[in-house]
């Protein structure tokens, strides 16, 4: 019996009915080959990982074969994209060969992207290319050790087909798990279409497998929002306090889980700046790295919006005060620690409040100041910090405000260091370094992405023997260019 078919495939999804997905067999992948696959991943799924690596696996996830026990679909969904609705999205490469209960309880979406032309598929192709995969597979993996909530990566396949993108690449494959695919953009769907049924079972769905406690609410379709308010306002704290930015927050792209999700052109901030663009299609600036946290919100209203007629009533209010608590609660604890600092005290956010703007002014790297501050001593003056010299004398008083706050809770010096390290991570997911693995693989090595995986396992950790990956990236590197060719 195939490795896979030992699973406990238990397909919640597509119970639901027709109404929701298209029935889809994946269009196979020609001579598909693994590129990679991670062992940590596998785990999540009582894989072994050997397994990943046999003729058999590849077969499967390629499309040659459909597992005994899966049930195959590509869902149907709408959403808001840079503004606009637009009424008809839904997988248009993407396949749920199925859901799986681990040993842990826990039920896993396995969810092949690059699978071919569904009926959603519009103008696109139906698939994927390699470069667009690293970067979603570097991304889930770098995203989860630091402690950002975000849907997983099993594999990357390669396969003979050529697709046409702005030059013509090999068509590639991506095997992404996640708790949930149901986007804010699942909802918007089925209340555009004026179809109020299909959109209870949808929120009952939620309330059913991810959301359990709520069950049993007075109001369970309110505290289903306001949940998911709370969710999302913890993960883009948490974007906000590493730096990341997302680059395509469409409805389509919101879990209801609050994970990040549907890698695109995101991007680390490099040197702090909090206009950063890092999606080159953005012209406007939609998603910029600092309206992130209001665009979390634009796309709860629209959410909100899809779920009124199951609702007590207008909500707006409630949605923001979730979302806001939330959000500070998790930003404010995050740029503490980042800090060093254990207790909260009234002044906090403006002693951060008159950092940043210096680190912006000298588009000072975000990452690497931090770190570097891990290092600093209450007998240090403003030449400790990460800042050019000629440039020093303008942190003198942030300085001194600092040390006096660190007075204030009798912070040990040694103690600090070790408690910032675990908050400020040494390695970041560098676009420039993305760059360079993804050259490498679309050359036949994929030697440097695993080598990437690893580093960006333990971010957290010195690794003296990757320095080099804890970089400023060199000059080539700070002016690349994502778009949202994928
Ligand atoms: P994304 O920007 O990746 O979130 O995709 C937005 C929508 O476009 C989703 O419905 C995708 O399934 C669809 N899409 C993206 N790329 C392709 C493609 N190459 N072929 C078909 N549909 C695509
Ligand atoms: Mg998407």
């Amino acid at each position: 019996m195939s490795m896979i078919n030992s699973l406990s495939f238990e397909n919640r999804f597509a119970d639901l009915g027709e109404s929701f997905f298209a029935p889809m067999q994946a269009r196979p992948l020609p001579n598909a080959r693994l590129v990679t696959f991670s062992r940590e991943a596998a785990k999540l799924l009582d894989l072994d990982p050997a397994w990943l690596n046999t003729q058999e696996a590849v077969q499967i996830f390629a499309g040659h074969q459909v597992p005994d026990k899966a049930s195959p679909l590509s869902m149907v969904y709408a959403g808001h994209q840079f503004g606009g609705y637009s009424a008809q999205l839904g997988d248009g490469r993407g396949i749920l060969l199925g859901q799986v209960r681990n040993q842990k309880g826990e039920l896993w979406d396995i969810h092949t992207k690059g699978s071919g032309k569904t009926p959603f598929s519009r103008f696109g192709d139906g698939r994927a290319v390699l470069r667009s995969c690293i970067r979603e597979y570097l991304a889930s993996e770098a995203l989860y050790h630091l402690g950002i909530p975000t849907t997983r990566a099993l594999l990357i396949l390669e396969s003979s087909e050529p697709v046409q993108r702005e030059k013509l690449e090999n068509a590639a494959l991506l095997v992404r798990l996640a708790k949930s695919h149901v986007r804010f953009g699942s909802f918007e769907y089925f209340a555009h279409t004026n179809q109020p049924e299909e959109l209870k079972k949808l929120a009952d769905y939620c309330l059913e497998v991810h959301f359990p406690d709520l069950k049993e609410a007075e109001q369970p379709y309110d505290a289903l929002l306001l949940r998911i308010a709370a969710e999302t306002g913890s993960m883009i704290a948490r974007w906000q306090a590493f730096g990341f930015a997302h680059g395509v927050m469409n409805t389509d792209n919101m879990s209801v889980l609050g994970e990040t999700f549907d890698y695109g052109p995101y991007g680390f901030m490099e040197g702090f700046n909090p206009d950063y663009i890092c999606n080159h299609s953005d012209e406007w600036g939609r998603y910029a790295f600092n309206q992130q946290p209001s665009i979390g919100f634009w796309n709860l209203r629209a959410l909100a919006y899809a779920l009124k007629d199951l609702l007590s009533g207008e909500m707006t209010e409630q949605v923001l005060e979730a979302y806001q608590t939330r959000f500070f609660e998790e930003y404010d604890r995050l740029m503490n620690k980042k800090l060093g600092l254990k207790v909260m005290m009234e002044g906090d956010r403006q002693l951060m409040g008159d950092l940043l703007p210096l680190l912006q002014k000298h588009v000072i790297d975000y990452s690497i100041f931090f770190r570097k501050l891990c290092e600093f001593t209450q007998s240090d003056d403003e030449s400790a910090l990460y800042v050019k010299p000629e440039h020093q004398a303008e942190f003198r008083d942030w300085v001194e405000t600092y040390k006096t706050r660190l007075a204030q809770e009798n912070s040990v010096d040694e103690d600090r260091s070790a408690e910032m390290k675990a908050a400020n991570p040494k390695y970041i997911l560098r676009n420039y370094l993305a760059q360079q693995a993804i050259e490498k693989a679309e050359a036949g090595d994929a030697s440097e992405v695993e080598k990437l995986i690893e580093i960006l396992s333990n971010p957290y950790d010195e690794q003296p023997e990757h320095e080099a990956y804890a970089a400023e990236p060199p000059e080539w590197g700070k002016k690349l260019e994502i778009s949202c060719s994928s």
